[in-house]
C-alpha cells in the first residue's frame, strides 16, 4: 500500500477544521501531519477534540509547520478552514514552501483568487479552492444551469448560522457566477423599482442576479435558487444538516491536488 498523504489542517479547532482532522485520521490513505490554530497552542489536537491523544501538539505557526513539511520526501497537503482575513496569506505561505493547498475558507475576493492562481502557476504547484465541498451543492448548481435554459427570472437566498463572517456566502456567489457565465440576460425589470430600505432587494451579483443573506442561530448552511415564470415557481434547495457532508469532497480534493499544476476553483471541476 502507498504512503498515506500527510495533511496539515489549518483552523483545526474550528467547526470545519475538527471534522477534517477526524476525517484525515480515519481515511486509510491520508494522515494528520500537523494541526494549526490560533487557540490552545501546544495542546494535543486529539485531546482537544476529545478523541484521545494523537501525539500531535497544536501549532500556532503555519510557517514552522511548512518549514518542516518542505523537508518531507512525499508531497504534503494543507487544508485551510480558517477566516477570510487569514486564508490568502496561508495559501501563499503553503505554496512558497512546496505544500499543496486545499481551501474551503470563503470570502476571498476575485482579485485575490486571480493572484493566488498566478502564484500557484508560477510555482508549478496545484491548489483547489472550493466555496462548497458538498456534492449536493454541485448537483444543485448543475440543475440551476439546466433550469436557466427555460427560466429568465431567478433569485438566490442563502441562509447560514450567525457565526459566519462573510456575506453573501461564497457558494451563493459561485452559483450566481455560474449562471452569469451562461451569458444570458436574467431578471429584465418589469417596473421602475424603488428601494425604500437599502438592501431590501438583496445584493446584485453578476447578470443582475440578486442574493439575499439570512443569518440566524440554529441554521447551518442552506441555499435556495428560485426560478420564476408566468404561472410557475421552480425552487432548488440544498440543506446541510451535518458538516460531514463536506468530507467526501475535501478528501477528493486532497487526493487530487498533488497531481495538479494549477489552481482549480470549484469542486465540480474535480468530479
Ligand atoms: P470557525 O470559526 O468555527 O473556525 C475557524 C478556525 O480557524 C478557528 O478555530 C480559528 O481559531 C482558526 N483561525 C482563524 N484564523 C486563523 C489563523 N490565522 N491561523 C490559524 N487558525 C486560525 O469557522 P468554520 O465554521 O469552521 O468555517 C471556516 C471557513 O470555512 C469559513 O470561511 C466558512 O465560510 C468556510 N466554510 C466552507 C465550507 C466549504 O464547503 N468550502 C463549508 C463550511 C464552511
Amino acid at each position: 500500500m502507498s504512503t498515506p498523504i500527510p495533511v496539515i489542517v489549518v483552523g483545526a479547532l474550528g467547526k470545519m477544521g475538527r471534522e477534517v482532522v477526524k476525517t484525515v485520521q480515519q481515511a486509510p490513505d491520508t494522515t494528520l501531519y500537523a494541526a494549526v490554530d490560533r487557540k490552545q497552542v501546544g495542546e494535543d489536537i486529539g485531546e482537544a477534540l476529545g478523541l484521545g491523544a494523537f501525539e500531535i501538539p497544536i501549532s500556532g505557526s503555519l510557517q514552522e509547520v511548512c518549514v518542516a513539511a518542505a523537508q518531507e520526501k512525499h508531497p504534503v497537503v494543507m487544508v485551510d478552514f480558517t477566516h477570510p482575513q487569514a486564508v490568502y496569506e496561508n495559501v501563499r505561505m503553503a505554496i512558497a514552501y512546496g505544500v499543496y493547498a486545499v481551501v474551503g475558507t470563503t470570502g476571498l475576493s476575485p482579485e485575490q483568487i486571480e493572484d493566488l492562481a498566478e502564484f500557484v502557476d508560477k510555482a508549478g504547484m496545484g491548489a483547489v479552492i472550493a466555496p462548497n465541498f458538498s456534492i449536493g451543492m454541485v448537483l444543485l448548481q448543475e440543475a440551476a444551469i439546466r433550469a436557466s435554459q427555460y427560466f429568465d427570472h431567478v433569485e438566490i437566498i442563502e441562509l447560514h448560522h450567525n457565526q459566519k463572517a462573510d456575506a453573501p456566502s461564497g457558494t451563493a456567489l459561485q452559483t450566481a457566477q455560474r449562471l452569469a457565465e451562461l451569458g444570458k440576460t436574467f431578471n429584465l425589470p418589469q417596473v421602475q423599482e424603488s428601494e425604500h430600505l437599502t438592501g431590501a432587494r438583496g445584493a446584485c451579483a453578476g447578470a443582475d442576479i440578486r442574493i439575499h443573506s439570512v443569518r440566524l442561530p440554529g441554521l447551518i448552511a442552506h441555499q435556495e435558487v428560485i426560478f420564476g415564470a408566468p404561472g410557475q415557481i421552480y425552487t432548488l434547495r440544498h440543506d446541510t444538516s451535518d458538516r460531514q457532508c463536506y468530507m467526501p469532497g475535501v478528501l477528493l480534493a486532497i487526493r487530487k491536488v498533488t497531481q495538479l499544476k494549477r489552481l482549480i476553483y470549484g469542486l465540480e471541476k474535480l468530479l
